[in-house]
């Protein structure tokens, strides 16, 4: 049986999201065996040749998309960018404590596990503005001591994203990238470590990316007591393969990369395929003469996560379930925030993005 692909919407999903057609097919053709291998990729052993192979490949697809440097260590862990939130500040917080940028509810979530591991000091807050941007770097100061700062380059409920790497003043910079990750060219020697849960922007769930220099692996403090996976250390020394690794989901982020380097151009092809898809929502925004609100300031609106309000909540519950009827899905905002969000990421269309964007059109002028 084959499901046609004209029975997919559009997927707005925030996460796990939309993935490329082309990825999706090619596992679907080699689901059941792949070439050579006379068993499917969910069947074999992760230390057999072939899963050796496709995760070496993947590797360095990334390594070559990215352009990261050899000084860096790239690992495939689990646990969700969730685990990252503790596991950086059981392998580095130490006396000094950690400077954090509190921009958002990702950002505050890492924050709260920092917190129950050691001291936090809140370098910079947008909560009182209600996280609608980004902070410029002269707006925030760090503590010298402080063993690192941490960011989100992208926060997904709020819709809020930096433009900039932001100066780090000599603090090694972490950052969670995990609804931006991939979404455009970057400069990964500015990071000392940087992590993505997989299934905003790179593939599906169950595989977290960690791409980590090794300088700042260097500091990571010894405990004997902490359990082995909670440190990098195993992972490194073992390449990712201390336990059995999540290999389906490493071979789709590997599909997904294919798709990025062989027909999307690039990072920078990506980069000028998502700022047209989110120059036109935002436009639809900004000229519905008030109609629907943006979020964020226009100088931190997000390139993957897009969220407005409309005149009262009803409207909103409305304009949720007739966008849904029509084929535009997970438009509803997070419960934190309410409204909507559009999270066009890599993968989503222009052609979906046109067709919200006349949606809008029309439910202004009938519920204007
Ligand atoms: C989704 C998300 C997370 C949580 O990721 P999990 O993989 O579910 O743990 C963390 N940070 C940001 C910015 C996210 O968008």
């Amino acid at each position: 049986m084959t499901v046609s692909t004209s029975q997919r919407i559009f997927n707005f999903s925030a996460g796990p999201a939309v993935l490329p057609l082309p990825a999706l097919q090619e596992a679907q053709r080699d689901l059941v065996c792949y070439p050579g291998a006379g068993a499917s990729v969910m069947e074999m052993s992760h230390r057999g040749k072939v899963i050796d192979g496709i995760i070496k490949e993947t590797e360095a697809r990334l390594r070559r998309i990215l352009g990261i440097p050899e000084n860096y260590h790239v690992l495939f862990l689990q646990g969700g960018a969730s685990l990252q939130f503790s596991m950086v500040p059981m392998n580095f917080l130490g006396t000094g404590g950690a400077d954090y940028l509190e921009l958002g509810a990702w950002s505050k979530k890492a924050m709260s596990e920092a917190r129950k591991v050691g001291q936090v000091q809140v370098a910079w807050s947008g909560k009182a503005e209600g996280f609608k941007r980004m902070p410029g770097d002269a707006d925030f100061k760090v503590r010298p001591e402080a063993s690192y700062l941490h960011m989100t380059s992208n926060e997904t409920i709020e819709g809020i994203q930096f433009h900039h790497d932001p100066d780090s003043q000599g603090l090694p910079l972490v950052c969670d990238a995990s609804s931006d990750f991939l979404c455009r060219p970057l400069d990964i020697s500015r990071y000392a470590m940087i992590y993505a849960g997989a299934q905003k922007n790179v593939g599906p769930a169950g595989v977290t990316l960690v791409v980590m220099s090794d300088e700042f692996y260097s500091k990571a403090l010894e405990d004997e007591l902490r359990p082995t996976m909670l440190g990098y250390k195993v992972h490194v020394d073992n390449k990712s393969l201390y336990n059995t690794a999540p290999v389906f989901s490493i071979y789709m982020v590997g599909l997904v990369l294919k798709w990025v380097e062989e027909e999307m151009g690039g990072l920078s092809g990506i980069h000028a395929h998502n700022q047209k898809k989110a120059a036109l929502l935002y436009q639809a925004i900004d000229q519905s003469n008030g109609y629907y609100r943006g979020h964020a300031e226009v100088a931190s609106r997000s390139l993957m996560n897009v969220t407005w309000r409309l005149p009262s909540e009803d409207l909103e519950k409305q304009f949720v379930q007739e966008a849904q009827a029509r084929g535009l899905d997970g438009l509803k905002g997070h419960r934190s925030v309410g409204g909507i969000r559009a999270s066009i990421y890599n993968a989503f269309p222009y052609e979906g993005v046109e067709a919200l964007v006349s949606f809008m059109e029309e439910f202004r002028r009938k519920n204007g």
